[in-house]
């Protein structure tokens, strides 16, 4: 099973989940609301559409210009 990153809008908890493709998405831990499923930053890859640093060292889309 793959393994997903979520995050709590509403208090910033991150977790990462082995979550099935008809398991539901997880509730926070700690405030019990809904998670929002985070994109693995390594499938940024040849742009910098998603950096909006002016000169950006820290991602790949950048560093590999
Ligand atoms: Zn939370």
């Amino acid at each position: 099973m793959p393994i997903y990153r979520y995050l709590c809008q509403s208090c910033k908890k991150e977790v990462t989940v082995l979550k099935g493709i008809n398991d539901p998405d997880p509730k926070c831990p700690d405030c019990g609301q809904p998670m929002e499923k985070q994109i693995p930053k390594v499938q940024i890859k040849g742009g910098n559409s998603s950096c909006s640093a002016q000169s950006c060292s820290g991602c790949s889309g950048c560093s590999s210009k």
